[in-house]
């Protein structure tokens, strides 16, 4: 996937604050965060929204999820926050790589706009 911002950040070509990375998942700083704290976690592999991932991937979320965690831990996020993924075009989802906002360190309103 060439064209696809987010893998490119995987691999390096283009920069990105990265906090995070294993074999499966990679963490970096949103370019425009939302709130005090606000990472994006990505699978490694390009899966491009969350309607996508096949059978075989559940191993792999779920070690995602365990990163969702570890980062919860690490960025002072024991009072709550919010995980988002933005899916499609109604969902408001601009790059197509599967990822989750993790968003913390402010209280959050609900409904989302
Ligand atoms: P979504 O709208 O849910 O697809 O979220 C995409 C997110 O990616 C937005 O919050 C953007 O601010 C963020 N974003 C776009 N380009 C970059 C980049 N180069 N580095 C870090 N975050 C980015
Ligand atoms: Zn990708």
């Amino acid at each position: 996937m060439e064209q696809c911002l987010f893998c490119r950040i995987v691999a390096g070509e283009i920069p990105a604050e990265i906090v995070y990375r294993d074999a499966n998942a990679v963490v970096f700083k949103d370019i425009n965060p939302q709130a005090p704290v606000h990472l994006l976690v990505i699978p490694v592999r390009h899966i491009a929204r969350l309607t996508d991932p096949e059978a075989a991937d559940g191993k792999m979320l779920s070690q995602v999820f365990t990163v969702i965690q570890k980062m919860a831990a690490e960025h002072g996020l024991e009072e709550g926050f919010r995980a988002v993924a933005n899916c499609g075009e109604n969902g408001g989802q601009t790059v197509h790589h599967l990822h989750f906002h993790i968003l913390g360190r402010r209280c959050m309103s609900w409904p989302p706009g």
